[in-house]
């Protein structure tokens, strides 16, 4: 399977910035001679204007939330098919951000999910424990119970593993808690999908940079990785793209 790095920008970006970051990207990405994909998710505001100069850079379009209905009275909110409308190929979903900021639960990620997929976008559901649940022992339980409640049946996309005590800490998982856990998503994938839980990329995310990540992607079961900080520069971004497989 060809790894996927993924770049969230999270709310950072506006129109020069974003413009300047794309351009740079399409640039050093285009000298590399071979390429793991890759997505780049922008916050809303800038996905029209980035999809263009993206698309012709072979770089995929992301977007960081949607609603689970297509259409209708939901102020504020942003629907799938208006993100396939703008070129948009995946979806953040279920990001522990979102999940403590506007307190989605696993059922929520999951009706998002069903939304995603049936537009055709790719979800890129997030699923990671937190400082106390990994101090209690219960990491494996907490991700298993993320994945059997945020995954649909179905599921065709791909699955993030962002330990949240490792977000933006700068303290990234050991190898060794990356290749357990990622085993573990594996398995729970196999187990809930049968076969099909084979072809599901599993994603490491959280303080992934230039340092750590020859560490980070060579672990078996790891197809990738979701990057926050390290994608708002070029040049901590395209190292990234360039240790991917
Ligand atoms: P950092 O890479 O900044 O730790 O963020 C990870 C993340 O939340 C990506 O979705």
């Amino acid at each position: 399977m060809k790894q996927i790095i993924v770049g969230n920008w999270k709310m950072n970006g506006l129109s020069a910035d974003a413009d300047a970051l794309a351009g740079a990207l399409a640039t050093e990405l285009a000298a590399l001679p071979t390429r793991a994909d890759v997505v780049v998710c922008p916050p809303f505001t800038q996905l029209a204007r980035l999809a263009p100069k993206l698309k012709a850079a072979g770089i995929a379009l992301g977007a960081q939330d949607c609603h689970k209905d297509a259409s209708g009275a939901h102020t504020g909110d942003i629907s799938a098919p208006m993100l396939v409308d703008l070129g948009v190929q995946y979806v953040i979903l279920g990001h522990s951000e979102r999940r403590a900021e506007h307190h989605e639960l696993d059922e929520t990620v999951r009706e998002k999910a069903v939304a995603a997929m049936a537009a055709g976008l790719t979800p890129i559901v997030c699923v990671g424990e937190n400082d106390d649940q990994r101090s209690s022992g219960d990491s494996q339980a907490t991700v298993g119970w993320q994945l059997e409640g945020s995954l649909p049946q179905g599921f065709t996309g791909i699955v993030a593993y962002e330990p949240i005590w490792a977000i933006g800490t700068g303290q990234a998982a050991s190898q060794q808690d990356i290749a357990d856990m990622s085993a573990f998503i594996r398995a729970e994938l196999v187990r809930q999908f049968g076969e099909a839980g084979k072809t599901i990329r599993i994603l490491y995310g959280g303080s992934v940079n230039a340092r750590n990540v020859t560490d980070i992607l060579p672990v078996e079961h790891v197809d990738g990785a979701l990057v926050g900080n390290a994608s708002l520069k070029a040049e901590s971004f395209v190292p990234l793209v360039r240790a991917a497989r």
